[in-house]
């Protein structure tokens, strides 16, 4: 009132002003959304190799469904499971050393670090969903074995069913002809690299000399010139490794394998070990691995990416530290990682074999694949 005494005007223009200051704070939350939307790449779906119809399938529930990121990475991973990605996720690949296919599965809620795992599964295809159901139905982390497939069929999965092919028992009286070549025992006798068992423990003085576990030396010998045990390369296991941000910012992550091809039976690798294969945080992102399982998971190698990037390195250079980490050690290992922030800012590194990984992301009409090289030693 007093101040329409002294300046008749004051009501319009002060309409006015606000009405412009409104229109000007609008525009400023448009583009800072826009910003924000393009800075975020969220929602988002990462996945190593190019397991490209596991991303399709995980990218769909997340962005047309609205669908939460765990059960993205469960639709995911079953959708390897059935298509057996590579012939190493699901039933019929990698037969263990009495032809017998297990598989090795798990997934963590990064918003409230819940876990599910199982491991040497047998008799069921749902390796996932088993993990899921550990879960979501018990305070445990990870099952394994018979009692694990017993687990996962009282409660409600498809089987027994029978996890070899036709394919996987080819492969498996290949390698007994081969005279089990390539395996994974050391200090034993019979001598292992020459022939198969059954094994004994060898004698100590015997163990200095004949047959030693050439741990420096697990790679395959067309990529490195010379191997003695030659058990794990570039074709005798794979993990899809998954992780998603969905629409909220919750970020899972999850893994399905059956491992490595010859294992001895009872093998678990580094799929279901959380910290190994994948790890996820909400407040920070998550991180998927393949490779030689035996040796990644004495490094917690997605932990360690996760934890760095915590610390404030980018995806890029936590996942390079990580894999720098398990080469200071193991310079022949064969690997990989692929590391998202909670931005969706994604970055990959390997060692001993060219990595691939694919992308689905808020920004994307269709999957990309990244190639990531190794890193120079
Ligand atoms: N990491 C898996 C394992 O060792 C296999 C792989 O990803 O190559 O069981």
């Amino acid at each position: 009132m007093l101040a329409q005494m002294i300046y008749p005007h004051f009501h319009k223009d002060f309409v006015s002003y606000l009405g412009c200051n409104l229109f000007a704070l609008l525009l400023l939350l448009l583009a800072l959304a826009l910003i924000i939307q393009h800075e975020t790449h969220t929602p988002i779906v990462i996945s190593t190799w190019r397991f490209i119809e596991a991303v399709k399938v995980a990218a769909w529930h997340v962005m047309e469904e609205g669908g939460s990121a765990v059960d993205a990475v469960v639709h995911g991973c079953s959708t390897c499971e059935l298509l057996q990605c590579d012939g190493s996720v699901g039933y019929g690949g990698s037969p263990d050393e009495s032809g017998e296919t297990t598989l090795d599965a798990m997934i963590m809620d990064g918003t409230n670090m819940n876990v599910g795992a199982v491991g040497a599964l047998r008799s069921v295809k749902g390796a996932i969903e088993a993990a899921k159901l550990v879960m979501e139905h018990t305070e445990h982390t990870l099952l394994v074995g018979d009692q694990a497939s017993q687990f996962a069929l009282a409660l409600g999965l498809p089987g027994p069913a029978n996890l070899s092919t036709a394919e996987s028992l080819k492969a498996w009286s290949v390698w007994r002809e081969s005279g089990c070549q390539p395996n994974y025992w050391c200090n034993v006798v019979p001598d292992s690299s020459v022939g198969c068992g059954p094994y004994r423990v060898s004698h100590l003085s015997q163990r200095m000399t004949d047959n030693k576990c050439e741990i420096f030396d697990r790679t395959d010998s067309e990529q490195f010139g010379s191997s003695s045990s030659k058990a794990v390369g570039f074709q005798n296991h794979d993990t899809i490794s998954m992780a998603v941000i969905d629409k909220r910012g919750r970020i899972a992550a999850g893994t399905s394998t059956n491992g490595a091809s010859h294992k001895i039976p009872g093998r678990v690798g580094d799929g279901p070990i959380v910290g190994a294969a994948a790890y996820a945080d909400d407040d920070v992102g998550a991180c998927g691995a393949t490779g030689d399982g035996d040796v990644m998971m004495r490094f917690l190698p997605c932990y360690q990416v996760v934890e760095s990037m915590r610390q404030g390195m980018d995806p890029a250079s936590a996942a390079k530290d990580a894999i720098a980490r398990i080469r200071r050690k193991y310079p022949s290992f064969i690997g990989a990682v692929f590391a998202v922030n909670r931005l969706g800012v994604h970055a990959g590194a390997c060692h001993g074999w060219l990595f691939q990984y694919s992308v689905q992301d808020a920004t994307m009409n269709d999957v990309q694949v990244f190639t990531v090289h190794p890193d120079a030693q």
